[in-house]
């Protein structure tokens, strides 16, 4: 029995919960590093992608990790091979401002459960939009998910994180200090406002989306949906940074 961790590398805190995760299941752990070009629309972003490989498989060892597995492009996409779609939900938020990104991943995970065959896979829900959309994917793998791991301060780990200066990263807070206040708001509407003011343009965060979507089906929340959760996007220098959290009044 496997499960595997599917990772881009540059190994931190958050990936290390996945793996630990991974290791309480009692099987074979395989982490798998592959910065997937297929799931980048943009080349400068791909290739400052940060890669540290030798530290993370020190890092995943230690985590847990029974194989720490670099797929190379040509194993996982033989000469002919077919994008999948991800569906409606792959052109909403993540998708509108990256398109074709969420075919990019449903792909290369698609191949690697080919590959690795495990029967259980983990992911986070940092990438929340990305784990609603693998589980919808047809597939017996059991999908577990594991929830966003933050820094002291809140800023939710992510390898990107490493392109910021120190000024870019205080910026950067802004985006936890929104979705905390939010998740204390007594209606849908009050969060959204939390959202907008806290994320007004004078803070040098370049918002992309900031929004309180149904988990279910990224609709736009109201006051009768259970289960709904804040999603934020946006730059800051230039650095692409993702976040979100469930709200509270479920
Ligand atoms: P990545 O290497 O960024 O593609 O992420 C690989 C996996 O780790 C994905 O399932 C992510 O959702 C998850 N992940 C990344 N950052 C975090 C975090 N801060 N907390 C929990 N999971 C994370």
């Amino acid at each position: 029995m496997t499960v595997l961790v599917p990772t881009m590398g540059a190994l931190h805190k958050g990936h290390q919960a996945l793996i630990k995760r991974a290791r309480s299941l009692d099987k074979d752990v395989i982490v798998s590093i592959f910065v997937n070009p297929l799931q980048f629309q943009n080349k400068e972003d791909l290739e400052k992608y940060p890669r540290s490989p030798e530290r993370d498989i020190e890092i995943a060892t230690i985590a847990g990790a029974n194989e720490v597995w670099f797929p190379e492009y040509e194993d996982l996409y033989p000469k002919g091979f077919t994008t999948i779609s991800a569906g409606p939900l792959g052109d909403k938020y993540e998708g509108a401002s990256r398109p074709g990104h969420f075919d990019g991943v449903v792909t290369v995970v698609d191949r690697l459960f080919a590959i690795a065959k495990p029967d259980t896979a983990i992911f986070g829900e940092k990438d929340f939009q990305q784990l609603v959309i693998i589980k919808a994917m047809k597939t017996k793998v059991e999908i577990i998910s594991v929830p966003t791991v933050r820094e002291f301060d809140g800023l939710a780990m992510s390898s990107r994180n490493l392109r910021l200066s120190q000024s870019g990263r205080n910026v950067a807070l802004v985006i936890h200090r929104a979705l905390a206040a939010a998740k204390l708001a007594p209606t849908v509407e009050i969060a959204q406002e939390i959202l907008n003011t806290t994320l007004s343009t004078d803070t040098g965060f370049d918002k992309d989306y900031a929004t309180i979507i149904d988990e279910k089906d990224f609709s736009l929340a109201h006051e009768g949906t259970e289960n709904r959760r804040a999603i934020i996007a946006g730059w800051v220098e230039g650095v692409r940074l993702i976040d979100s959290m469930p709200m509270v009044g479920r």
